[in-house]
């Protein structure tokens, strides 16, 4: 049997490419110092958008997921979109307070003080054991996708993988993130 890694599909260079060169820099938002990285004009370009999604869907179509799940608030444009596209269902990971139903939370640390993310405790509870993909857009000092991993398997579910369309390598996050769960990104800032 392929292990997961030899079954996945390869970015070629010009896609990634197409991807990179469609997300927009903007300095010092939301503060001073920092560089955003814009991907508004990532999704508003359909070559890109349509190089992104497919992409994703190659590569995890053959990984059994039964629940794609993504983080508030720029997880769930993608998310949402690929669990779609494989036929799967989608849970929003969402900031403290948003969520109705009972949750669980785990808080993780900002630059200064803390911040908290939620889950419905009930999320994955149809699928026993369920395989969960955690998505977002970015991963910087890895703090949300840590507290997202940890709800995920809290639930009783399972986070097998990790996705981000940018990896700030200078944050040093996927290294941290690594520890609990494998992770995948498809191009590195540094
Ligand atoms: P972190 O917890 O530090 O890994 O931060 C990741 C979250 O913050 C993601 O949801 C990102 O969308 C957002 N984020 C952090 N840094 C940036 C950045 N430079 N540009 C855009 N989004 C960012």
């Amino acid at each position: 049997m392929l292990s997961y890694k030899e079954k996945t599909v390869t970015l070629s260079n010009l896609e990634r490419k197409i991807i990179e060169n469609s997300i927009r820099d903007i300095k010092d938002f939301p503060k001073p110092g920092i560089l955003f990285k814009d991907i508004t004009t990532l999704l508003n370009d359909k070559e890109a958008y349509g190089v992104l999604m497919n992409h994703l869907y190659q590569r995890y179509k053959e990984y059994n997921l039964d629940y794609i799940a993504g983080i508030d608030a720029r997880g769930f444009i993608f998310g949402a979109a690929l669990a779609q596209m494989l036929g799967i269902g989608f849970v929003p990971i969402r900031k403290k307070g948003k969520l109705p139903y009972t949750t669980i939370s785990e808080k993780y640390s900002l630059e200064y003080g803390f911040d908290e993310i939620e889950v419905h405790l009930d999320a994955f509870s149809k699928i026993p054991n369920a395989r969960v993909l955690l998505i977002d857009d970015l991963i910087a000092t890895g703090g949300t996708a840590n507290a997202a991993a940890k709800l995920i398997n809290q639930t009783g579910a399972s986070c097998v993988e990790a996705c981000f369309i940018l990896n700030l390598t200078f944050c040093g996050g996927s290294e941290k993130l690594q520890e609990i769960t494998p992770i995948y990104y498809l191009i590195e800032v540094e």
